[in-house]
């Protein structure tokens, strides 16, 4: 493992906490969307942030203004292998380590599945060593194919075991099961978030997913690309209310899983129809076939959320696709918000 601070390369795997620092925070995919917002905001609260990503999806642009942050260090390193160099204490873990596009966690199946058995095995070992809490970013993928809406914590899904997006889908589910026995068999402080569709910056803009796919569509004038006939739900939460909720859960006593998501569910065409009212484009909509066992809708109950976590969604979605398109038209020709 190679650890990384202020651009230097180190030979130990951890520096000793500042003074001045609150807790150490190890983020598992922490090059990743999710995951570099939340090393921002850590950093933020004076917290010292231990990033360790593979960069298989992780970008090094999206940590590389927190390297010159003495709080911040990063390592190089896959889950699927042990996590064994690490000293020092760790006091929160938080497992964000997976591709979450469709079509990135399907270039290797089997690796996605390895990430979320192997990993979530690596990091909860590395957890039960170092007694720290550990957080699990769970999906609502593991709803599936839902006959209930909205989805409530204790339906128990329709989910393809076999179908393209199992890997990821069935993954997410077998680590749920993982942290819960790690929790009642060896008494590991394990949190499981599952989390619904999330955008905002630092969004992979090339990932696939239908938010930076039509933003980017939309600034570059190309066909906007609908699968099926765009009548699927999603319900889109704001990554700053997303973050919010998880560091909330984090700092609760709860093992069992907890929905973080937005519920206000719309189509993908009506998604569509907000953007093209945010960005001056010529872009018309071209319809490519639905693929297969992609979900007709989610929507999360988050019921358990505002009691448990006195949390649920502040932000507006036009005033976050707003700040999306202002991130994403930072390094494309882009054209101005229209008013
Ligand atoms: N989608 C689409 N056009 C795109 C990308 C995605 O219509 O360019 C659809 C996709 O088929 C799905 C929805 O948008 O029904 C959300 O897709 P995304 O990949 O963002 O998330 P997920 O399917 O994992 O919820």
């Amino acid at each position: 493992m190679e650890t990384i601070t202020n651009n230097k390369t180190e030979n130990t795997e951890n520096t000793k906490n500042t003074e001045t620092s609150l807790k150490t925070v190890l983020i598992a995919g922490g090059a990743g969307f999710i995951g570099s917002n939340l090393c921002r905001r850590l950093l933020s609260e004076n917290n010292k942030v231990i990033c360790l990503d593979n960069l298989f999806t992780g970008k090094m642009e999206n940590i590389q203004e927190m390297f010159s942050n003495k709080n911040f260090a990063f390592i190089n390193h896959d889950i699927v292998e042990p996590i064994t160099t690490i000293s020092g204490n760790i006091d929160e873990i938080y497992h964000l380590a997976c591709p979450a596009s469709p079509p990135k966690y399907q270039i290797d199946p089997i690796y996605t599945l390895k990430i979320n058995f192997t990993g979530t095995l690596n990091l909860l070992q590395l957890a039960r060593e170092k007694n720290s809490r550990i957080l699990f970013s769970s999906t609502s993928e593991v709803y599936g194919e839902p006959q209930k809406t909205p989805q409530r914590e204790d339906y128990r899904g329709n989910v393809n075991t076999i179908g393209i997006r199992s890997c990821y889908d069935e993954g997410k589910r077998v680590a749920e099961t993982l942290m819960m026995d790690y929790h009642n068999k060896y008494g590991v402080d394990t949190r499981i978030v599952r989390i619904f569709n999330t955008y905002g910056p630092y969004m992979d803009k090339d990932d696939g997913r239908v938010v930076t796919n039509m933003i980017r569509q939309m600034l570059n004038d190309e066909d906007i690309t609908i699968y099926g006939d765009g009548t699927q739900t999603r319900s889109f939460c704001y990554i700053d209310d997303q973050i919010e909720g998880q560091i909330r859960l984090m700092n609760s006593d709860y093992h069992s899983p907890v929905n973080i998501g937005n519920p206000r569910e719309i189509s993908v065409n009506k998604l569509c129809e907000i953007l093209k009212t945010l960005i001056d484009t010529r872009s018309t909509i071209v319809f490519y076939p639905l693929p297969s066992d992609d979900p007709t809708n989610r929507n999360p109950d988050i019921d358990l959320a505002k009691k448990l976590l006195d949390w649920e969604p502040e932000t507006d979605l036009i005033d976050g696709l707003k700040q999306t398109i202002n991130y994403m038209k930072t390094d494309m020709s882009g054209k101005e918000l229209s008013e």
